[in-house]
């Protein structure tokens, strides 16, 4: 049977194509990126944040929403800094033309810090070989990550006076520059965070004993640049708030004047009436209870849409919800509309603003035993982000 069988049986129902402008225009599959969203996100973020900056954190293709577009809103809306994980990532931005100030904080043994250096990106730094290297290129910019208890990178409390005691030298000597000291949050409870506040203080007192001025003093990522003011010092890391999600389970974004960046969406390529009885997907995980219609969706793992929501998720399709049934594909999964009048090209909402009755990346969490955190940095290559000025 062709698509256009399939499409033409259901809307026998009485659905007219005119009903349906947005059929046919629909593509496939496709990330719609709200950049103005971007920019309103970090206006809130810097009007919460003040007087201290904002570093808007890109990494990993900034959450999965596309580096490039999001890092020239972010920096068009007053964003004074941009975070990355690795100078791979940071490059990629000052080959694209971005030219704001960039920090980037884990590197491999054998990274070459002296292209990242002409470009002027700042390396953060968290072992004393690293340290070394980026003296070794002169005219580093650095700032020095401290663990404080997340036991990550960084130089522990332990290590860190050897490296303060180092770094003032080598910036003594003019090999290299100490612009910031920072270290970065467990997001475990505000007693945890208080610890790690307490030892940060202390090695700044030790920094600056050893001689350090640093102009920029760091701790706070999203979460406690809305919860925690006693923690933003001189510049606050936002990643997850910048896409306007919230950073811990049942934070209301919306009343901190954040909105959703991202919309994940497809179009029904295929359009199935089903007797009781039915098996659906892979395994036969779910059969159909009654005759009923199933929509197939052209997204699946291999986009990011998680597995594990199999048989839990819901979709949008024409303004209502419809559960997603059935195995979730690496290329598609279908959905239960029931009697509800779909057809091929029809869009489908996976995740957005739930002001749009849309669930949310949240929900999807939930759905897969995750944080809304994967979900958005788990988005597939395959699907095309469409920035939306
Ligand atoms: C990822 C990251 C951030 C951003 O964290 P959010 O919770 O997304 O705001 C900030 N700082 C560092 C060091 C990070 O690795």
């Amino acid at each position: 049977m062709t698509r256009g069988a399939e499409a033409g049986r259901v809307r026998r129902s009485g659905v007219s194509e005119d009903a349906r402008p947005e059929s046919g225009d629909v593509p496939l599959r496709e990330a719609r990126i709200d950049l103005g969203a971007v920019r309103g996100n970090v206006a809130a973020l810097r009007a919460l944040a003040a007087p201290a900056r904002l570093m808007a954190v890109v990494k990993a293709d900034a959450y999965g929403h596309g580096a490039v577009p999001v890092a020239r809103a972010a920096v068009e809306a007053g964003a004074e800094w941009l975070g990355v994980a690795d100078l791979t990532e940071a490059m990629a931005l000052r080959e694209a033309g971005v030219r704001a100030p960039i920090l980037a904080w884990l590197h491999a043994a054998s990274t070459d810090f002296a292209p990242a250096v002409a470009a002027g990106v700042d390396l953060g730094i968290s072992t004393l070989d690293q340290l070394e290297r980026a003296g070794a290129v002169g005219d580093a910019v650095v700032q020095l990550k401290l663990d404080t208890g997340l036991s990550r990178n960084g130089f522990p409390p332990g290590e860190a006076p050897a490296a303060f005691a180092r770094a003032a030298e080598l910036e003594r000597a003019g090999r290299l520059r100490v612009r910031g000291i920072f270290s970065h949050l467990s997001n475990t409870s505000p007693a945890d965070d208080d610890a790690q506040l307490a030892r940060f203080t202390v090695l700044l007192e030790a920094a600056a004993a050893a001689g350090l001025e640093p102009e920029l003093r760091h701790l706070a990522a999203s979460e406690a640049a809305a919860a925690r003011p006693d923690l933003r010092f001189d510049l606050v890391r936002a990643g997850i708030g910048l896409y306007g999600l919230p950073s811990v389970d049942g934070q209301d974004v919306r009343a901190l004047g954040l909105r959703p960046v991202m919309e994940l969406a497809g179009s029904i390529a295929a359009v199935r009436r089903v007797p009781a009885g039915e098996g659906v997907s892979y395994g036969f995980t779910h059969r159909t209870e009654r005759e009923t219609t199933l929509a197939l969706v052209p997204l699946g793992y291999a986009d990011g849409v998680p597995r594990a929501a199999s048989n839990r998720a819901q979709v949008l399709i024409g303004g209502r919800r419809h559960p997603v049934v059935g195995r979730i594909a690496m290329d598609q999964f279908l959905v239960d509309v029931g009697d509800a009048e779909v057809a091929v090209g029809d869009r489908v909402v996976l995740w957005g603003d739930a002001e749009t009755g849309a669930p949310t990346t949240e929900d999807w969490a939930e759905w897969a035993g995750t944080i809304n955190y994967e979900i958005v940095a788990r988005l597939g290559a395959r699907v095309p982000r469409v920035p939306v000025p």
